[in-house]
């Protein structure tokens, strides 16, 4: 299967070969597979200090070059999603491959890209300055694509606890949409869910008097919710949104009223509400209709939002500079790590390739974006961190 599979050639750039490196290294969350290890050796070279933060089966590093403030943190993650069925890849999902000016693999857009520009625009900064000012950090984790608990989330409460402070974080997250640069994301929305468990009495159809069916009893409550209108949004993010996502109820039979009906739902919401008011609201609709029931909330993240200053700005001014566009700064889409990062009073952007292959067959990056995406990083350092006698 790798007939189109081209050689590392002299033309390939150092973060084209890097990219494949880490590609090989089947990765799939929470494993690590040695990723850690490659890109802690490339910034040790170059005058970091590593520190590895495992917790439970999750690797995390931790590298800094320089002290004071302020401290610029890249970010990102090792761990890919499973790749699928292989054979429905046109090339081998963990073997890098060229074809069309796209480099295929798994983890490739996801965000094996984002963290080899990272490291190379790295060393090139740290080359042209090697007392730049204050700190530069690299974060990485090998669980962000799966339950995300031992990962960036347990780190920043380590953080916390010993009073690490970050002023500045790039996420490498896939935030470009059709073209690299035309969007950057400054926020993301909070998402939170719960499974309803409404409580009747099973019976027999025919004897609905002795019954209490509890899907009857859940239609009214769970109408008034997804028709509710949360909040109108504001300037940085759309209105808060409530879908219901799973039902459950009846034994299969069609002569007996069920005992319970469960209902899953997940509101992605805005820096308008915050878990505890949507919390409240929800409990106080259910009880409003006299409902027997249960709730289990998971809470997934708080919204976050970057408010224009320094890293925005220089955000901005990079990609503009590097690919002539104005990026649109966005908090649409899912969640990402930038969420737990942002509770420690940090400005985070996420700054990334095309978004429109994640976690599909055949993800692919273009390759004439790599060296572009190193190209933006360099420009955020040199504006916020440049020596000033160079
Ligand atoms: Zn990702």
């Amino acid at each position: 299967m790798s007939l189109a599979a081209v050689r590392p050639s002299a033309s390939q750039t150092p973060e084209q070969a890097l990219l494949e490196q880490l590609i090989r290294r089947e990765s799939v969350t929470p494993i690590d597979a040695g990723c850690q290890d490659l890109i802690a050796s490339r910034l040790e070279a170059i005058g970091f200090t590593i520190e590895h933060l495992p917790f439970g089966d999750v690797a995390n590093l931790w590298a800094t070059r320089g002290t004071g403030a302020p401290t610029l943190c890249f970010a990102g993650h090792t761990d890919v999603v499973p790749s699928g069925p292989a054979d429905q890849w046109t090339s081998p999902p963990f073997e890098p491959t060229e074809r069309d000016g796209h480099l295929f693999g798994r983890g490739a857009a996801d965000m094996k890209s984002g963290l080899s520009s990272m490291i190379v625009a790295l060393e090139a900064f740290v080359a042209a300055h090697p007392d730049h000012r204050g700190r530069l950090a690299m974060l990485v984790t090998s669980d962000e694509e799966g339950a995300a608990r031992d990962g960036i989330r347990r780190v920043v409460e380590h953080f916390r606890e010993r009073g690490e402070t970050i002023e500045f974080c790039v996420v490498g997250e896939c935030s470009s949409v059709d073209a690299f640069g035309d969007r950057m994301m400054v926020g993301r929305r909070g998402s939170i869910g719960a499974t309803l468990t409404v409580i009747g009495r099973q019976g027999h159809v025919a004897y609905p008097h002795l019954a209490d069916n509890p899907v009857h009893r859940a239609l009214a409550a769970m109408d008034e919710l997804a028709r509710l209108r949360w909040d109108e949004g504001n300037a940085e993010f759309p209105p808060t949104s409530f879908q219901i996502t799973n039902v459950r109820a009846g034994t299969g039979a069609s002569n007996v009223v069920p005992g319970t009906a469960e209902f899953d739902f997940n509101l992605r919401y805005s820096t308008e509400l915050d878990a505890g008011t949507i919390r409240k609201r929800v409990v106080d609709i259910l009880d409003a209709h006299r409902l027997s029931y249960r709730l289990d909330w998971w809470l997934s993240g708080e919204p976050f939002l970057t408010h224009p200053g320094p890293l925005r700005s220089a955000g901005i001014e990079a990609i503009n500079a590097v690919t002539g566009l104005t990026p649109a700064e966005s908090t649409a889409g899912g969640t990402s790590d930038g969420r737990f990062i942002a509770q420690l009073g940090t400005e985070v952007v996420e700054i990334g390739p095309v978004n429109a292959t994640i976690h599909q067959i055949d993800e692919c990056v273009r390759i004439a974006d790599l060296p572009k995406l190193t190209a933006v990083y360099r420009e955020i350092m040199e504006r916020l961190l440049a020596s000033p006698t160079t």
